[in-house]
């Protein structure tokens, strides 16, 4: 059997066939338009869905099932309860997308289903017990325990970019304080990254981005961190300090074998890795036993398409 694996992101929706291994054997996509608000957007979910499977060579009597990973919260009855960045709030997704094509529709958020992807077919493939960390616009947590995502018991578990990190911190769209996505997702990269360089013109981050702030990524700070410039290192090394502080909180909650990292912060690679691994070896609890490994994620973008895929499996 094949699965429709469909990555729900507020520019594209993506869509994939996927074998049972987690390869996409072929994958399309069209511009989300969010403007016309839900039905549309699910009804082209559906039709690209089976465009899809058509244009795979296959037909829709091969499809197992159809999963749905959307940047939001969803819960078990099929209903997307809310997508912040899409305005979405208690969206019938599953049963709009059954009246196009009555196969079973799984859904779920979309760092879970990353989570799930790296778990089946990339970094922590074989692997029973893993936590996957999209650091991105904020920080999306995916649980896998004995090769099982866990959403909680009303969908809305594995939100660990909003664990509390600094009591008296910095307010969360989220509407409570100090969240750890406030401190450690590339968002909050480049918000450091400014705030620093405005009290300290001369940094190279100002030249990278010929004296333009609002140029300025999370790559730029973290490129100027690379060179050695003092402010821009400063910036990372509390980024990664504030990192280390969640990922130890998780291992000490879960103790996975496997923690992944992906998102656009992980494309510094061992540049994050290294100075990661130091400090979560400083701050672990059990320091005799071995704990979680911290790796950069293998899927990339496709890891949406793939897990989605696999919630069917
Ligand atoms: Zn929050």
């Amino acid at each position: 059997m094949v699965y429709i694996g469909v990555d729900l992101g507020g520019t594209n929706i993506a869509v994939g066939l996927v074998d049972e291994e987690g390869k996409i054997l072929h994958k399309d996509s069209v511009p989300t338009l969010l403007e016309r608000g839900p039905e549309p957007v699910i009804k082209d979910m559906a039709h690209l869905s089976l465009k899809v499977i058509k244009d795979a060579g296959y037909t829709l009597d091969d499809v197992k099932a159809i999963g749905v990973g959307v940047p939001g919260l969803a819960d078990k009855t099929g209903v997307v309860i809310f997508c912040t960045n899409l305005r979405w709030h208690m969206v019938p997704l599953r049963e709009i997308m059954q009246s196009i094509i009555d196969k079973p529709v799984f859904i779920d958020n979309d760092a879970t289903v990353a989570g799930l992807a790296e778990s089946v077919a990339g970094v922590s493939k074989g692997v029973a017990n893993s936590v996957f960390l999209t650091l991105g616009t904020g920080v999306g947590g995916g649980i896998v325990i004995d090769h099982k995502i866990y959403s909680g018991s009303h969908g809305v578990g594995s939100e660990l970019g909003h664990m509390t990190v600094q009591c008296e911190g910095r307010r969360c769209t989220c509407g409570s304080i100090g969240c750890w996505e406030q401190y450690s997702s590339a968002t909050a990269l480049i918000r450091q990254g400014r705030e620093a360089v405005e009290k300290n013109p001369d940094s190279l981050i100002v030249k990278m981005v010929n004296g333009d702030l609002d140029k300025i990524e999370a790559r730029t700070v973290i490129d100027a961190a690379r060179q050695g410039d003092k402010v821009a290192c400063e910036v990372y090394d509390k980024y990664i300090y504030y990192l280390a502080i969640g990922i130890v909180a998780i291992i000490n909650a879960f103790d996975p074998e496997v923690i992944a990292l992906g998102g656009g912060v992980s494309k510094a690679g061992d540049f994050l890795l290294e100075p990661l691994r130091k400090k979560v070896a400083e701050y672990v609890f059990y320091k005799d036993l071995p704990y979680a490994r911290i790796e950069i994620a293998t899927l990339g973008n496709d890891a949406g398409i793939i897990g989605a895929a696999m919630l069917g499996k």
